[in-house]
């Protein structure tokens, strides 16, 4: 598993000016060779190298070979990322990858010595007591970032670590996700979303008030007023996923909401629901169950609204409105809550499935995701031609 840190760097003026060109020229070098493999259908590093390393070096001979060499390998993961269907190209001031041929991080001294353009800066950053957890991940690369409104920079490390093994056997949660309830899970918990749904149509109506003003002072409140939903967000997020994890639960099942609405021009509810954030709360699970060796599963969302938790009957009848009765058996929930039933029922069923048909299952913990993933998405390609009755 790979964790960032990000620590900002202590520079002076004249420090700033070599990184600021350094990224710049840096830029440069990898657009030409963006340029040239998408014009020769390559994204192979070595044939980059090759053809592009020694015009690089004449045309800016202030960058020196270990940036020249940062800049092809980022420019080939990037054609291979495009899938050369068109030539990537960077902005000049955008985050740049640091190899650690070209920079040294000395994390108990706290200072990076970066290589750039005019030599070597040497830069101090303070390393958080709270960070100390990482002292033994080993550090694989790392990422010069500048932050143009404040004029900083920082530098990100990207430390990684192998994942804890998963626990196996253990009970699994269900976890419905809506408006109403952030999260209902299969053991009877709600975390309400009103809070949050508060504070978006708040920053909202601000937002659209400030916009139509459209005055300079407008503009720079609207400045400072972004990110304030997303820090918000994640906020409430990460203490939900925080509770959620805590527990003994070692398999945690969510339903497979992505691409449920990409249109831009939505009506309302739509609109809604295509700024909600379920990757948020996807990624914030994921990440935290690793660490935990604890598992997340995805499966698919069809009928799980409808159907009834006690007896299974699936009819269209069972849920009006907000309420939820079986019309076959009478059993009466709430919609959330059977919800989150039937989605650990199909965790369930799903885990049970994978046993047998792959006992040999690779412990590749990304391919096995994009398996899963690929699974979610077939099944609901099938259900989306299934005929309706
Ligand atoms: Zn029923």
């Amino acid at each position: 598993m790979m964790r960032t840190v990000k620590l900002k760097l202590n520079t002076t003026e004249e420090q700033r000016k070599a990184l600021l060109r350094t990224m710049e020229t840096y830029t440069k070098a990898f657009n030409f060779t963006t340029k040239w493999g998408f014009a020769n259908r390559t994204s192979d590093r070595r044939k980059l190298q090759q053809n592009t390393y020694y015009d690089i070096r004449d045309r800016w001979p202030d960058l020196t070979a270990g940036l020249v060499c940062s800049a092809i390998f980022a420019a080939s993961d990037a054609l291979r990322g495009a899938r050369l269907r068109l030539a990537p190209c960077r902005k000049q001031h955008s985050a740049i990858r640091y190899n650690l041929n070209v920079v040294r991080v000395a994390r108990n001294q706290e200072y990076a010595s970066i290589s750039t353009i005019q030599g070597r800066v040497k830069s101090s950053f303070h390393y958080p007591e709270f960070f100390e957890k990482f002292n033994n991940w080993h550090l694989k690369t790392t990422l010069l970032v500048y932050r143009k409104q404040e004029k900083e920079f920082y530098l990100g490390l990207v430390m990684e670590k192998s994942a804890p093994e998963i626990v196996s056997g253990g009970e699994s949660l269900g976890i419905d996700r809506g408006f109403v309830n952030i999260a209902a899970t299969s053991d009877n918990r709600f975390f309400r979303s009103k809070e949050l749904n508060e504070m978006r149509s708040r920053l909202a109506y601000n937002r659209a008030n400030l916009q139509a003003k459209g005055t300079a002072s407008a503009k720079r409140r609207l400045r400072k007023m972004a990110g304030r939903e997303k820090r918000f967000s994640a906020c409430v997020i990460n203490q939900i996923t925080n509770d959620l994890v805590k527990g003994d639960y070692t398999e945690f099942v969510l339903e497979y909401l992505r691409g449920i609405c990409t249109r831009k021009k939505a009506k309302p509810l739509l609109q809604k629901l295509n700024t909600w954030p379920y990757r948020k709360f996807e990624s914030s699970m994921e990440y935290k169950c690793e660490e935990m060796g604890k598992k997340v599963t995805y499966v698919n969302p069809y009928a799980t609204s409808i159907r009834c938790s006690r007896c299974g009957c699936d009819d269209r009848g069972n849920r009006i409105g907000k309420r939820f009765k079986c019309r076959a058996c009478g059993f009466e929930l709430n919609p959330d809550l059977n919800a989150s039933r039937n989605i650990a029922e199909l965790g369930k069923s799903q885990s049970g499935r994978l046993n047998v048909n792959q006992p040999n299952a690779s412990h590749d913990e990304t391919a096995n995701k994009i398996r899963e993933r690929k699974r979610a998405d077939a099944s609901i390609c099938k259900d989306r031609f299934r005929p309706t009755n």
